[in-house]
């Protein structure tokens, strides 16, 4: 069998410095563990622009469509604000989301116990914290016409439109229960059926993807005000959550800050099935290129480790391996190893971005 492909774009800012660690993991999985990956690496966002004119030429948009994953740092920076819409770096990114159609979205809300105390939530309520929300990537509000700011009776109205059809719904559940079925089983739905006709419409398809095909998994449905409440409340009565664009979009963030630092949150976007067997894929961490600290070495890597934990998980189907790293990073931080984003009050050296990369790759090491 062919070696699993990974394309690596970097990116801007610090999107080369985090990738860098990974770098430094996949290589560790070739020479300890023998699992060889074929990277290629490529230009995306403002790097692209400067060589290309553009934030994601053709020729690296059909490589991505080739690959098995794509690992993503970030894109952006001050020096592109001034660019038209059309070539600015984050039109590079929504070109490979929406080209690779990646409807769904996952990001984990995971809390490593050592770094409990950075949430704003008690410490017993975040503790041990491990859900991911499903968000549906590619339709909902965002995308629904007719939209705009046009002129009625003399004054401005602006139109989104809310728009899903079951097919749509269908997948992105169907995305929410394969995932339930390699956690704990357990899919909570949320949507405003009380007041709108499009979360009538999903919390019948789930429950109907649900019955048809699904019903090992536990389902249950929330209006999402109510889940946003329970997310603050108790968000360990959680597993999966599955939701639609504009509600994802919140209450993802929303839960991603339970656990504490940007620099800790990886993200997986994914698509439909290739012909072997693999969804279409692209992992990146959650942050940006984070200007400010750009050049300095002070980056956390991490939330780009553990994106590259998922698509061990989600496009190689290496649970064990995924499982080694995200064991190597949470031992990494009970060891009080911490980049500067992670310092506590508890004061202290933070060490640089390459430091906490070989940190991780030392516990990698003694895993074996
Ligand atoms: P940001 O995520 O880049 O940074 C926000 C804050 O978090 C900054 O103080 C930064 O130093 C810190 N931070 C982020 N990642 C960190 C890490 N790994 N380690 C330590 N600290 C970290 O968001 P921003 O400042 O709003 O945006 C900066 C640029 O990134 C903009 O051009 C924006 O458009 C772009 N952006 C890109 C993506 C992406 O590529 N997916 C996402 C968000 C923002």
């Amino acid at each position: 069998m062919a070696n699993p492909s990974i394309l690596i774009l970097a990116g801007d800012g610090i999107g080369p410095e985090v990738m860098a660690e990974v770098k430094k993991i996949i290589g560790w999985f070739g020479n300890r563990r023998g699992i060889i990956f074929d990277v290629t690496e490529d230009l995306v966002g403002g790097c692209a622009y400067d060589v290309h004119g553009t934030p994601l030429t053709d020729a690296t948009m059909a490589k991505a469509q080739e690959v098995d994953a794509v690992l993503l740092g970030a894109v952006g920076g001050p020096k592109y604000d001034v660019l038209d819409f059309s070539v600015k770096p984050e039109r590079g990114l929504l070109r490979l989301r929406k080209e690779m159609d990646l409807f769904s979205n996952l990001r984990p809300a995971q809390c490593f116990d050592a770094l409990a105390d950075f949430s704003s939530l008690k410490k017993d309520v975040v503790a041990g914290l491990d859900i991911v929300i499903v968000r549906e990537l590619t339709s909902g509000v965002y995308f629904g016409e007719p939209r705009g700011i046009v002129i009625e009776d003399n004054e401005r109205v602006g139109i989104n439109t809310q728009r899903y059809t079951e097919s749509e719904i269908a997948r992105v559940a169907r995305s929410a229960f394969e995932l339930a079925r390699r956690r704990n089983n357990k899919v909570c739905s949320m949507e405003k059926a009380n007041v709108m006709e499009s979360g009538i419409l999903w919390r019948q398809v789930v429950q109907e993807v649900h019955d048809k095909e699904y019903s090992d998994v536990d389902l249950s449905h929330m209006y999402a005000d109510a889940g946003a409440m329970q997310l603050c409340r108790w968000p360990k009565q959680f597993d999966v959550i599955v939701t639609d664009n504009l509600f994802g979009d919140l209450l993802s963030d929303m839960a991603a800050m339970l656990t504490g630092s940007l620099g800790m949150l990886p993200s997986a976007s994914l698509g439909s099935l290739m012909e072997n067997g693999r969804p279409k894929a692209l992992y990146e961490p959650v942050h940006g290129s984070a200007p400010d600290i750009a050049g300095q070495c002070k980056a956390n890597p991490i939330a780009c480790v553990l994106s590259f934990a998922m698509a061990l998980r989600y496009s190689f189907d290496m649970g064990d391996e995924a499982t080694r790293v995200e064991k190597a990073v949470e031992k990494v931080l009970a060891d009080g190893v911490r980049t500067a984003d992670l310092m506590g009050l508890e004061g202290g050296k933070p060490v640089s971005t390459s430091q906490m990369g070989d940190a991780i790759v030392a516990v990698l090491d003694a895993s074996l």
